[in-house]
C-alpha cells in the first residue's frame, strides 16, 4: 500500500475509532491532521502519532460548523500543500423512541453526523478538484441501511451520509476523487460501552461472528479505501459487521 507521504485529515480523532484510523495511517507514513472537539482527547492522539514518526497536527473543531471545517482544510493544505484523504468519522448519539424525541436530540445528531460530513467534504473538496486526486471516506453505519429502534435521528444521519457519498461520488468521480463509506456494525468504544448491559447481550446474540468489532476492523477498510487498491472503487459502502447484516 503505497500512502508514504501523503496528507490526511481525521474529524472524531480524540479516541475510539478515529484514533485507530489516525495510528493505521501513521503506520502507513501518512501525515495526519488530528480533528476533534476536545483538545485533552487529541493531545493522547497527537502523541500516539509522533511515536510513529510521522508529521502530525492536533486541530480543535466542531464539525457542525462550516467555518471551522473550512479553517482546518486551509490549514493543512496551505502547511502540506494538499488534502490527499479526508477521513469523516466525527459522530455522536443521543438515543431514544421517536414518540419522546426532543428537537434538541434530533437537531444535535443531524448537525454533526451528517452537516458534519457535508462541512468537510465541501471544505476539502476545493483542494481535492484542484489537485485531480482525493480521497474521501466517510463513517455511516448499518443503522444507515438497516434502521434501529431508539435511533430515528442516528439512522436518518447515517442514511444520509450515505446518500451523500454516493452523490458526491458521481460529482467528484471525473476529477479523480473517489467517495466511499464504511458502515460499521457494533465496535468496542466508549460510544458502545455506553450502552445498557442487555443491549450488548442481545447483539452479540445476532452477530454471526459471536464478537464485537474493534476500532481496527474499521482502520483496515479506512486504508483500503485510501490507497491505491481501490483506485476504480467510488460511491461503495462496505459493511463491517461480523455478519450482522446480510
Ligand atoms: P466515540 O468513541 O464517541 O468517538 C467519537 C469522537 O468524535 C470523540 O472523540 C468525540 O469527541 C468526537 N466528536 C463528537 N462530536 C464532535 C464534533 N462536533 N466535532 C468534532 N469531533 C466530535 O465514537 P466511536 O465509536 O469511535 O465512533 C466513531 C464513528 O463511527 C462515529 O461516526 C460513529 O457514529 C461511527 N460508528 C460507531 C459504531 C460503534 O459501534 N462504535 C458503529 C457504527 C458507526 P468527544 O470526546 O468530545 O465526545
Amino acid at each position: 500500500m503505497n500512502l508514504k507521504g501523503k496528507s490526511a485529515i481525521v474529524t472524531g480523532a480524540g479516541r475510539g475509532i478515529g484514533r485507530e484510523i489516525c495510528a493505521a495511517l501513521a503506520d502507513h507514513g501518512v501525515k495526519v491532521a488530528a480533528v476533534d472537539i476536545k483538545d485533552s482527547l487529541l493531545a493522547e492522539t497527537a502523541a500516539l502519532l509522533q511515536s510513529k514518526g510521522v508529521e502530525v497536527k492536533s486541530l480543535v473543531a466542531n464539525v457542525a460548523r462550516g467555518e471551522d471545517a473550512d479553517k482546518v482544510c486551509d490549514e493543512v493544505a496551505g502547511a502540506w500543500g494538499r488534502i490527499d484523504i479526508l477521513v469523516n468519522n466525527a459522530g455522536i448519539t443521543r438515543d431514544g423512541l421517536v414518540l419522546r424525541m426532543k428537537d434538541e436530540d434530533w437537531n444535535a445528531v443531524i448537525d454533526v453526523n451528517l452537516k458534519g460530513v457535508f462541512n468537510f467534504t465541501r471544505s476539502a473538496a476545493r483542494f481535492m478538484v484542484r489537485e485531480r486526486s482525493g480521497r474521501i471516506i466517510n463513517i455511516a453505519s448499518v443503522s444507515g441501511l438497516m434502521g434501529n429502534a431508539g435511533q430515528a435521528n442516528y439512522a436518518a444521519s447515517k442514511g444520509g451520509v450515505i446518500a451523500l457519498t454516493k452523490t458526491v461520488a458521481k460529482e467528484l468521480a471525473s476529477r479523480n476523487v473517489t467517495v466511499n463509506a464504511i458502515a460499521p456494525g457494533f465496535i468496542s468504544t466508549d460510544m458502545t460501552a455506553a450502552l445498557p448491559e442487555e443491549v450488548r447481550k442481545r447483539m452479540l446474540e445476532v452477530i454471526p461472528m459471536r464478537r464485537m468489532g474493534e476500532p481496527k476492523d474499521v482502520a483496515r477498510a479506512v486504508i483500503f479505501f485510501a490507497g491505491e487498491l481501490a483506485d476504480y472503487v467510488t460511491g461503495q459502502v462496505l459493511v463491517v459487521d461480523g455478519g450482522l447484516l446480510m
